[in-house]
């Protein structure tokens, strides 16, 4: 964590960066937070600027683009807590976001303006009073600790969290979201694993994006979990260019399941600003969809969704209303109609073996009915069609 990355020069050490790179480091600056370890970089390909890995985390110039549709809290979630840093948008499950501290900063990450910010910080009394509603509210089985990312607190603040939310009768499991096993996979140490050994049930679910990622040392982080006997799921987000094609997203899930993780969410990019060039379209996830399912072990799949401020959608057909546009419209789980700004692919999707022949997945048109949520194109706020 000492050595990280944190500048251009610091990078320089590494690879060459590219203009586009270099501009990206310089405008980002106190916008939005970067670091890398050392051990991450290592896994940079210094050559090839489209390298999975260095995309992932080395700021680009398109990250300051216009980005219409990008807002800062697409799911809602600051409205959803009750509490500070904790989102209660399930009925019988919360997010609590722990820290805000991550270890490297995900060009694409879901919670970009918030991570490593002063304001999303958790002091001690702000941790009890999310416990304090935890156990006011019985009706909470599953505590998932996100951020930020928990697993960058100390053992001793972890023991502490787990002791509290173990007290409380109701809870039942306890998931911890951290892509330590992939950025930092030496933070998965004997002595963490001694202290969630202790408060079981408790889960890790970690997000490996690319089968680069599953190196050695993330196989021995995975190994100590599941000794401890923390089951370990993995969540992936789909990212242009860096796992949007079938082939790598099938190394990916069977790379999983060789480590004994299993494969849990697919998600499609949230609108986060400043992401727009790592979306990619909903038809190309269901095109990458089709190709795993019937091809590849059923349990090394993972359902692909969208989360939304009406909960996930599972982006499947019994969902999937069509498209409007530039929108695709799908039925929430909880009966309400969601708009998600995608724009439409720019060719057809080529099957697996690039047969022209073959079509790819089309989604047909459909209007929007009255009363669809979405986020509007204009202005880049929650609305109502
Ligand atoms: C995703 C999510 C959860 C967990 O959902 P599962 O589908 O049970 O994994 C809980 N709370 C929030 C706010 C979420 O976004
Ligand atoms: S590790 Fe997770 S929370 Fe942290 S920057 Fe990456 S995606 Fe965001």
């Amino acid at each position: 964590m000492r050595n990280r990355i944190r500048s251009a020069d610091a990078l320089h050490a590494w690879l060459n960066p590219t203009t586009e790179e270099k501009e990206g480091i310089e405008g980002t600056k106190g916008v939005f937070q970067w670091s890398i370890t050392p051990y991450y970089a290592s896994l940079m390909d210094p050559d090839d600027p489209s390298c999975a890995v260095r995309r992932q985390v080395v700021p680009l110039a398109s990250e300051l683009e216009l980005d219409f549709v990008g807002v800062e809290d697409p799911l809602e979630e600051v409205a959803h807590s009750p509490v500070k840093n904790l989102i209660h948008n399930y009925r019988d499950r919360v997010a609590f976001c722990v820290t805000s501290q991550c270890a490297i900063y995900c060009r694409y990450c879901l919670r970009k303006r918030m991570v490593g910010e002063a304001d999303f910080m958790m002091r001690k009394d702000e941790l009890r009073e999310a416990i304090t509603y935890i156990a006011a509210h019985p009706e909470i089985r599953d505590v998932l600790l996100t951020g930020g990312d928990p697993l960058t607190l100390g053992d001793a603040n972890i023991d502490w969290i787990l002791t509290e939310l173990r007290a409380i009768e109701h809870v039942d499991i306890i998931r911890i979201g951290s892509r330590m096993p992939v950025k930092l996979p030496q933070r998965i140490t004997p002595e963490l694993c001694a202290v969630l050994e202790k408060h079981h049930p408790v889960w890790v679910n970690t997000h490996f994006n690319h089968p680069k990622e599953l190196t050695p040392d993330a196989g021995v982080a995975i190994d100590r979990l599941l000794k401890a006997g923390v089951p370990v799921g993995n969540q992936t987000v789909l990212l242009r260019g860096i796992n949007d094609d079938a082939a790598t997203m099938r190394a990916l899930c069977e790379g999983l399941v060789r480590h004994r993780i299993r494969p849990y969410y697919l998600y499609q990019a949230q609108l986060i600003g400043g992401t727009a060039h790592l979306r990619t379209s909903i038809e190309t996830g269901l095109h990458i969809m089709h190709e795993l399912q019937g091809h590849l072990t059923g349990f090394a799949i993972p359902k692909y969704v969208l989360d939304t401020p009406l909960g996930k959608i599972p982006l499947t057909r019994d969902y999937i209303l069509g498209r409007d546009g530039d929108r695709v419209v799908m039925k929430s789980t909880r009966g309400a109609v969601w708009a998600e700004p995608n724009p439409r692919p720019a060719r057809s999707l080529p099957s697996e073996e690039g047969s022209d022949a073959s079509p790819g997945i089309q989604l047909n048109e459909v209007v929007s009915p009255p009363g669809t949520q979405t986020i509007s194109m204009e202005t880049g706020q929650l609305s109502v069609l």
